[in-house]
């Protein structure tokens, strides 16, 4: 018989294997989710909404339809959370944000829809920084996560709440959006899988947008195979997104099983892999280049010169993007409004002004100050402008490196996972985090972070960054998969199984308050 904590510890491929085999209903994993939940999330607030009787009238649905000898979508079944960018009928979308506090939705994303029509519970939606705009989802309008690892760190971000619930088991799977890392890095932090998908191989249909050059949504799992499983089901062509690619989604699955790097040719991109790393990361990293030689690949050094200027170019191209995106939230069509003080008959712009002023975050309003001022006609040439023929160039060194490597590699992250508040007051600390994230991004090319062990130091994860030509996310997973294959081995088990036992965890802010009383 097996437990409702065994059940929260499985991967996705197994509880889909179980489910399938009838030995455990969508009820009884959804059930144990949900309790899972209830029992630790309150410490690490990973979850922004929880939507229990939704997701258990849905396992009830997969479970009849299975007993009927239905044939039913491979992750049938096995629930999933999703990040607070993607729209939901019915169930609060806020992106982190005060200004789109209580908003319930209209329409479903169109990837919300495929996890409905894969017969996948939605357990909840997770916590991120007000509009993805952040490394470590303290910018969120909601209060921080934790990091599973030690709760008196953050979990990355923006995405933090979508690598937390897997770190903490309170979801096998989980929806994340990237933007600039915001699925990498937070994996990275929390010694989780995340992949950025080519951009474009998987709808934003019904996404909050940050920067819509930049966005993609993706998976995250604590596994290889379980976050390929996810991109399978999310991925393929959209209609109703301009940007979605009209082609055969690349064999992620597969290469997830294959797992096979002999032969394969991986480039180490020197501007990623030098000065500026923690030694703790910089000696995992070092670790995995000579494991993937020892599997075979041939392994050799890679410049990508104009990387050195990806970071300035993708925070004005995104401050950019950003400010002309959230023009759209004026309190006169949704979201919240704010009178204005001491103003008998205020006017639209009044209004408009108090409820930004009220509902954005400190983080959203700087960018939504600085992008304006890029865009501005005085300055568009010199900032905007420039940024978008740098970015050209970056694209441009992929390309070069693509012709001598299948695939690329970097750390994820350049440090481990920091205290909470450590760098909320210093932008530019946080941005820098972003280093190794961002020119994928730039140059819409697909990336995955996969755990690579500890850091000597602190004891807290890192991460192996893999990069791969569009429309060759396959590859991503194929090297990830033959790692992680190496790595477990080594280990004697995932690295997720050393996640402290969280159950009799408090929430961080009140630990004080608690432990008086
Ligand atoms: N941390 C980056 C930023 O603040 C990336 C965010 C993201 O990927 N959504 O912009």
């Amino acid at each position: 018989m097996t437990t409702s904590t065994d059940l929260t510890r499985q991967s996705a491929a197994r509880l889909a294997e179980l489910l399938a085999a009838g030995e455990v209903s969508s009820q009884e994993v959804t059930a144990a989710h949900l309790e899972r939940m209830r029992s630790v999330d309150g410490a690490v607030h990973a979850y922004l909404h929880h939507n229990d009787d939704q997701a258990m009238a849905v396992a009830r649905d997969v479970d009849q339809a299975r007993r009927r000898g239905d044939a039913l979508p491979v992750l049938a079944g096995v629930p999933v959370a999703v990040k607070d960018v993607a729209c939901t009928i019915g169930q609060p979308t806020t992106a982190g944000s005060r200004i789109l506090q209580g908003w319930e939705p209209p329409y479903d994303a169109t990837i919300v829809t495929r996890l409905r029509a894969a017969g996948m519970p939605i357990l909840g939606k997770t916590n991120m920084d007000e509009f993805a705009m952040g490394s470590s989802t303290e910018h969120s309008g909601y209060g921080p996560t934790g990091n599973p690892w030690d709760l008196r760190r953050v979990p990355g971000g923006s995405g933090g709440g979508s690598a937390a619930v897997l770190a903490s088991f309170t979801a096998p799977l989980a929806v994340g959006s990237d933007t600039g890392g915001s699925i990498r890095q937070p994996a990275a932090l929390t010694g989780t899988v995340g992949a950025k998908p080519t951009y474009g191989g998987i709808s934003r249909y019904g996404i909050i947008a940050l920067a819509s050059s930049l966005d993609q949504i993706g998976p995250c799992g604590r596994t290889v195979l379980d976050t390929a499983l996810l991109h399978d089901v999310m991925a393929g062509h959209d209609p109703r997104d301009s940007t979605s690619i009209d082609a055969p989604v690349p064999p992620v699955v597969a290469a997830a099983r294959r797992g096979d790097v002999a032969g394969m040719k991986v480039g180490v991109i020197r501007q990623l892999s030098g000065a500026g790393y923690q030694p703790g990361v910089r000696a995992r990293f070092d670790e995995a280049v000579t494991l993937l030689s020892e599997l075979g690949a041939q392994v050799i050094d890679v410049d990508c010169p104009h990387l050195d200027y990806a970071l300035g170019a993708y925070y004005l191209i995104m401050m950019s993007e950003a400010s002309s995106n959230l023009a759209r939230y004026d309190a006169m069509r949704y979201g919240l409004r704010v009178a204005p003080d001491g103003v008998a008959v205020p006017s639209a712009e009044q209004v408009t002004a108090a409820s930004r002023g009220a509902g954005f975050g400190a983080e959203a309003k700087r960018r939504i100050i600085l992008g304006t001022y890029a865009l501005s006609s005085g300055y568009y040439d010199a900032y905007y402008g420039q940024a978008q023929k740098v970015r050209t160039l970056i694209a441009r060194d992929f390309a070069a490196a693509f012709a001598q490597v299948d695939v690329l590699i970097s750390p994820t992250a350049p440090t481990t996972a920091w205290e909470l508040g450590a760098k909320v007051e210093d932008p530019m600390a946080m941005y820098l985090g972003d280093v190794a994230t961002i020119p994928s991004n730039l140059a819409g090319i697909p990336g995955i972070s996969v755990p690579v062990g500890l850091a000597d130091e602190d004891g807290l994860p890192v991460g192996l960054q893999v990069l791969a030509p569009a429309m060759a996310d396959d590859r991503l997973y194929n090297v990830a998969a033959a790692v992680e294959k190496a790595l477990v081995a080594q280990w004697g088990g995932p690295l997720s199984d050393r996640v402290p036992d969280l159950t009799a965890a408090v929430p961080t802010a009140t630990t004080s308050t608690v432990q008086e009383s």
